[in-house]
């Protein structure tokens, strides 16, 4: 990578990534800073990175209000050119940036070489051609000449979650950018490093100064500040429905429109008419990442009359699972992100323990890396009752709860029996029975026979706690343009 000199800069993993914010095209940093430690290993300290407040906060926004005139004016294909440059060097720098986040998120870095980076370029070049493709809508009605137009909207703020700190940053900036809007970037506290570098490699694509800011800093302090500027007309937040409501309350006090795409507690739903084996392997891919994905299909329902042959094959799929060095190729499983989260993950298994709710695996710290170590042991869990805490609540880790049912609409009254509904997973054998469970099960996002099959033109989003609004391909760049309506009567010229 060949970044801008400037700012304070620390070496990670060979890699040299500023930790100041960036801010008007140039490194800012704060008086104050954040430790950011290794998941892989605790007692690494990997930088002391900015500490933003409510100053760095106006600044970014002052240079986001700056930058929007000549970045809204300069059309799709202007700011297109300038995305498909950064999305060439997001792909020319794939190895360096999952050295870094690897390290700092601890996701397997074979995983982030190999797919989950350079969905990041996918996203800018998507956004690019899809904002370039965009037709108006055109009639004649009432004697009027009519036209939908799609307006910039103005400085926008981004705020996104730990996990996949890299992609998902770049899958809510880019329709962002891609509309005309300018951006204030806010990553979470527990991994701040490749969006750090995401702002490197702007700047090295030509993106003109204070269209792409990044704001370092905790969410409390820096991220309430941005969400509070009355002068932002979007703010983007990927996170926990807890943080949704604050942010929510600061868009509603100065009526800007927000979407949230929180967090999910996905049934994966096997009917014994299905492949089983298949099934099984898929339900045991559920503790890839250590649980920590939103996606994830984390109640798993299975047809009362498969119940032993499911169970016997997901142990031995779940048996393979290594747990590991994220650097190392032959790991499956990660540790989790923070001591923290390790504690609140393994609390909602002590919790279910002591209320009666029966282990089936797992349930305990993994030995590896000793008493610091933040690898859990993947877990299954079969609850004593439909309302068991672990059942109802997002746990964001390496535990899974497993229910049985007797048909089709016990299969649907549970999948649709919690306050979420992000995603949810079906296996089956039958057409027909897909074509209705489809229907019936109340989520943005119904997987059959098959998980994370993406296609970013269609929408993404969630049902009830899991979010406001749905991101991907039009429905995003819709969202980040205010629609003008253009009526001209006919025979205007005289
Ligand atoms: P979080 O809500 O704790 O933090 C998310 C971001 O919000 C961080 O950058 C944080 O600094 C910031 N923040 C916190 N308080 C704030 C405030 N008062 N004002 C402004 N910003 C604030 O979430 P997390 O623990 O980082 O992420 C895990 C959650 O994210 C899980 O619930 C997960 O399911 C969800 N998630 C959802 C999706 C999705 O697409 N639906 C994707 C990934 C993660």
């Amino acid at each position: 990578m060949s970044p801008f000199v400037g700012g304070t800069r620390t070496d990670v993993g060979g890699v040299s990534v500023s930790t100041d914010h960036y801010i008007g095209g140039q490194r800012v940093g704060s008086p104050h800073t954040f430790e950011n430690r290794s998941p892989l290993d605790w007692s690494v300290k990997l930088a002391d990175v900015a500490r933003g407040d409510a100053d760095t906060a106006r600044l970014a926004i002052d240079a986001a209000v700056a930058a929007f005139p000549e970045w809204s004016a300069m059309g799709v294909k202007g700011r297109g050119d300038v995305m498909r440059r950064v999305a060439d060097l997001i792909d020319a720098h794939v190895p360096e940036l999952a050295a870094v986040e690897c390290r700092d998120m601890a996701m397997l870095e074979e995983s982030l070489r190999l797919r989950v980076l350079s969905r990041g370029a996918r996203n800018f070049r998507a956004y690019a051609d899809l904002a370039e493709q965009y037709e108006e809508r055109v009639w004649a009605s009432n004697g009027t000449a009519n036209r939908v137009m799609r307006m910039p909207a103005g400085p926008t703020v981004v705020i996104t979650p730990w996990n996949a700190p890299f992609m998902l940053s770049t899958w809510k900036c880019a329709p962002a950018l891609a509309a005309g809007n300018t951006v204030v970037l806010k990553p979470a506290e527990w991994s701040p490093l490749s969006c750090s570098l995401l702002a490197d490699l702007c700047h090295e694509a030509g993106m003109p100064a204070g269209v792409f800011n990044v704001v370092q800093g905790i969410g409390e302090e820096v991220g309430a500040a941005l969400v509070s500027d009355p002068r932002l007309k979007r703010i983007s937040f990927t996170g926990s429905p807890d943080t949704a409501k604050h942010i929510g309350r600061a868009a509603a006090s100065n009526i800007v429109p927000f979407t949230a795409e929180l967090g999910g507690k996905g049934p994966f739903i096997v009917f014994a008419d299905s492949d089983l084996e298949a099934a099984a392997k898929k339900a045991a891919g559920q503790f890839d990442d250590s649980g920590q994905v939103c996606l994830a299909g984390t109640r798993i329902m299975v047809e009362a009359s498969a119940r032993d042959e499911f169970l016997a094959l997901f142990h031995r799929f779940a048996d393979a699972h290594v747990l590991g060095d994220s650097m190392d190729p032959a790991t499956t499983i990660s540790p989790m992100i923070h001591p923290e989260h390790f504690a609140r993950v393994a609390g909602f298994v002590e919790r279910a323990r002591a209320a009666g709710d029966t282990i089936l695996r797992g349930g305990q710290r993994s030995s590896l890396g000793g008493d610091d170590g933040l690898w859990y042991e993947p877990t299954l869990i079969e609850p004593r009752s439909n309302d068991s805490e672990v059942v109802q609540h997002e746990v964001f880790g390496p535990v899974l709860t497993f229910q049985t049912f007797t048909d089709e609409d016990d299969a649907v009254r549970l999948a649709n029996s919690t306050a979420y509904g992000l995603s949810a997973i079906v296996y089956t054998g039958s057409q027909e029975r897909a074509e209705r469970m489809g229907r019936a099960v109340r989520a943005g996002t119904v997987w059959t026979n098959c998980f994370l099959v993406r296609d970013l033109t269609a929408p993404f989003g969630g049902c009830g706690i899991s979010g406001i609004g749905r991101e991907g391909g039009d429905y995003a760049l819709d969202f980040y343009s205010d629609l003008k309506m253009f009526q001209v009567l006919e025979n205007t010229t005289h």
